[in-house]
């Protein structure tokens, strides 16, 4: 079988994590989680959609979220990072890159995020414009080691796949 277009496939990954702080909201995944402390950073905070952005970025070839968000910059400051994430959206779109997959770990201590999953899971989906099954999110406890065993901070780790049209050149 021969057909005229096939696809350059490129995986990325990603992590990040923050330190908890009291006074601020928690943000995972672009869901507002009820906690008694939130992350502390320039923007929202939120590990996951910063873990997802490197990934995507570094698939695509694009650097990396301190390259396209600078913290030193006060237009990123408490930022959604939503917002954040469909710019990045954008500019796999001007490079024609699909996002095929997104397999994603949330590192926390606490709380129990079982009933979070299916939100995080729609909310990057549908800023991603990937059907809801080709989001996967998994949270796993430190057991007790380490800054985010502490409960001091979580962290994130993401894998993507992106895929884009090429010319078969046979
Ligand atoms: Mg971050």
């Amino acid at each position: 079988m021969s057909s005229d277009v096939n696809y350059e496939y490129r995986t990325g990954i990603g992590t990040d994590i923050h330190r908890l702080v009291t006074g601020r909201d928690l943000v995972l995944g672009g869901v507002k989680i009820p906690y008694k402390e939130g992350l502390l950073a320039h923007s929202d905070g939120d590990v996951v959609l910063h873990a997802v952005i490197d990934a995507l970025l570094g698939a695509a070839g694009m650097g990396d979220i301190g390259g396209l968000f600078p913290d030193t910059d006060d237009k990123w400051k408490n930022a959604d990072s939503r917002e954040l994430l469909q710019i990045v959206k954008g500019r796999l779109e001007e490079k024609k890159w699909e996002v095929v997959n997104v397999d994603l770990i949330v590192h926390a201590e606490q709380p129990k995020l079982g009933e979070v999953k299916g939100q995080i899971k729609r909310c990057v989906s549908s800023i991603l414009g990937i059907d809801f099954l080709n989001v996967n999110v998994k949270a796993k406890t430190n057991e007790g080691l380490g800054d985010v065993g502490l409960g001091k901070a979580m962290a994130s780790t993401v894998t993507v796949l992106l895929r884009r049209r090429i010319k078969r050149t046979l």
